[in-house]
């Protein structure tokens, strides 16, 4: 059985929000909308958080060009072992630099301390603007949402 899990990150990969933030912006997604369950993740530095089975295509944020599965995979590596405190590349197809973080990735994915997971909303919930803001000012940043399909 699949499931559609909801991820609302800060659209800053290093930024950090309190556990208290993490926890009311939880209550307030349960008191709004039906879901099987909301988790929070926490991590000291930033993980990278893919769409699983709606992962389909990387394509260069200068250039336009497709970017290989293989060359990002080492990319990823490299930047891995170094905690991902690093995301700084130099692009393959036209030699500009950009971060991991802002290479386009289809669907959505991103680097960050801190994940709240929404399984299986009762709806779709990704263009929910009220939800968002609500959310938004809870953390007090900006966030992105991806959406992972496992
Ligand atoms: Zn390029």
């Amino acid at each position: 059985m699949s499931v559609d899990i909801y991820r609302i990150i800060p659209k800053d990969p290093y930024k950090k929000v309190s556990q208290d933030k993490l926890n009311a912006a939880k209550s307030f997604i349960e008191s709004a909308i039906v879901c099987d369950s909301v988790d929070l993740i926490i991590t000291d530095t930033p993980n990278f958080y893919d769409c699983a089975s709606n992962f389909e295509m990387i394509t260069c944020p200068k250039c336009g060009k497709e970017i290989s599965f293989d060359w990002w995979g080492e990319a990823m590596d490299i930047a891995w072992k170094d905690d991902f405190n690093k995301l700084d590349i130099i692009l393959p197809c036209c030699g500009e630099v950009a971060s991991l973080n802002d290479l386009c990735y289809d669907f959505k994915c991103g680097f960050a301390c801190c994940s709240i997971n929404i399984r299986d909303p009762e709806k779709l919930i990704d263009e929910d603007v009220i939800l968002i803001e609500s959310v938004q000012k809870i953390l007090d940043c900006e966030t992105s949402m991806i959406i992972a399909h496992i």
